[in-house]
């Protein structure tokens, strides 16, 4: 398929969606708002039959996206591009021998930011990001990990096998004009927040060398490609490859089956609302219905990763017609859950690894651990974009650079709350609101409000980096 054809898909799809929500949403509030119980009897089938009919078009949709030959070449243009980036990162942590490693240009990050496990992996991707964009070869510090103080080579390969010292001289801070650094050879970064100056190719940009195929291949280019850092740096030692597989076979964990993260404790209240298990299996319904139009389902499975103990056994009992999968009862019996020991090391990265196998995740994306889980997906199918549905935020990176979007439709407002745009008029994304609308502002005039979500698209980041010819071959 060319591009036109992949991009006007998936604006299909996304119209679709789009419009059902907003249709969904405006019934609901109608019935609402009536006292009319014949009224509301009639919206609520409505409610059911445009369900009904939304589905069999994102069904129809799907099997277009398969067509032919389509499948194949996806496979395979997703297969060469990762070939290419593992190529690539390969190249840029090998110095050719051990003994380049002292003369090696090199970027030191420290894995202890003072977070969780997601937030301290995000923060390791953003480093890489810059050592790529920098040609430096990336030293993992990890000393003193609060949750392994064996560190990162406890349960990861080491990020080189050639290169992992960062030498005696202390390192040079980032900062200043770029020309500062260039003949420095060890240079240390902060936290993406007080990084200063802020190169371009911070997310969410894309490799100009690779975007056109990109943008082609994968519904959200950008998550595809902090897959690939994810990919190679989270290549498991052997004793934990082992332990990932033995637990799959001993949880029963089988296609089809969705993924369910809910998190709630320390979350809830600070940085995220609480979310019932029921927002949740709502997706996960409608995710096996669509699939019931394709195969039998035989078993509705669920891997459900949480940090609420208690959740499980509610899930259950509530939804007795689904099977419910966790990790979470064999690290509490073993009495492993405290919670930045080695051992809450295991249960999120067992957590994370299942969820990313899943065929489709539920889960609020406000959480870095559905945002890691949600990124690795992405290298284990050609194109796993539409495989959500977060219960709030859109997809973001932490510290990224202002997202952008074109309108493609003229809007104007229709409420206080809403702006206006002309077509071409560049409006930057705060959030979907999921039912019809997005929150964002105008950049033209600086206005902030709601706006209808399908009147407008994404605009790519296109960076250039360096593109590493050496490590094509
Ligand atoms: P966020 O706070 O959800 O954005 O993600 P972080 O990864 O930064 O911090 C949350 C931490 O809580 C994780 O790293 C885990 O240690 C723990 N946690 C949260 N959800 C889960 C889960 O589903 N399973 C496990 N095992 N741990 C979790």
């Amino acid at each position: 398929p060319t591009l036109e054809h992949e991009k006007l898909r998936r604006k299909i799809e996304n119209g679709v969606t789009e419009i059902w929500y907003y249709v969904k949403s405006q019934l609901q509030k109608t019935k609402k708002k009536s006292d009319n119980s014949a009224v509301k009897e009639s919206i609520d089938e409505i409610l059911q039959d445009g369900t009904i009919q939304q589905r069999s078009i994102l069904t129809d949709l799907l099997e277009l996206s398969e067509e032919g030959e389509t499948d194949k070449w996806r496979q395979r243009e997703a297969d060469e591009l990762s070939e290419i980036v593992q190529n690539r990162l390969h190249y840029l942590q090998a110095s050719q021998n051990p003994s380049d490693c002292e003369s090696a240009k090199k970027l030191v990050c420290n894995i202890n930011k003072g977070c969780g496990y997601g937030c301290q992996l995000h923060h390791v991707v953003y480093c890489f990001i810059i050592a790529y964009g920098t040609g430096r070869t990336l030293i993992l510090d990890s000393t003193g990990w609060r949750y392994n103080p064996q560190g990162w080579e406890a349960v990861f390969k080491p990020v080189s096998d050639t290169c992992t010292e960062r030498g005696f001289k202390s390192p040079t801070p980032w900062g200043g004009d770029e020309n500062r650094l260039k003949d420095v050879q060890v240079v240390s970064l902060p936290i993406v927040d007080s990084l200063h100056p802020r190169p371009a190719y911070m997310p969410l940009a894309i490799p100009e060398d690779l975007a056109p195929r990109l943008i082609r291949l994968h519904g959200n280019p950008f998550v595809w490609w902090v897959g690939q850092f994810m990919k190679y740096l989270l290549r498991p030692q052997a004793s934990l490859a082992e332990d990932m597989a033995e637990t799959k076979d001993k949880l029963g964990f089988e296609s089809p089956i969705v993924g369910v993260h809910v998190r709630r404790t320390d979350k809830v209240g600070t940085e995220a609302a609480f979310h019932s298990i029921d927002e949740y299996m709502v997706h996960v319904e409608e995710y096996y219905a669509r699939l019931a139009r394709r195969q039998t389902v035989h078993r509705k499975r669920v891997y459900l990763a949480t940090d609420e103990p208690n959740l499980l056994a509610e899930a259950k009992q509530k939804y007795p017609s689904y099977v419910f999968i966790s990790d979470t009862g064999i690290s509490q019996t073993a009495g492993l859950n405290s919670r930045y020991s080695s051992s809450s090391l295991r249960g999120v990265i067992l957590d994370i690894h299942f969820l990313s196998l899943t065929d489709h995740l539920v889960c609020t994306f406000s959480s870095q651990v559905c945002r890691v889980a949600y990124e690795i997906m992405q290298h284990l199918h050609p194109d796993a974009s539409s495989h959500f549905n977060s219960l709030d935020d859109i997809y973001y990176y932490g510290g990224q650079n202002a997202h952008n979007l074109r309108a493609i439709y003229e809007h104007s407002p229709k409420s206080m709350q809403e702006i206006g745009f002309e077509p071409g008029d560049v409006i930057g994304m705060a959030g979907n609101h999921w039912n019809g609308f997005s929150m964002g502002s105008n950049r033209q005039n600086s206005k902030s409000g709601l706006f209808p979500s399908y009147k407008v698209e994404e605009i790519y980041n296109i960076v250039k980096f360096p593109t590493y010819s050496e490590a094509d071959k």
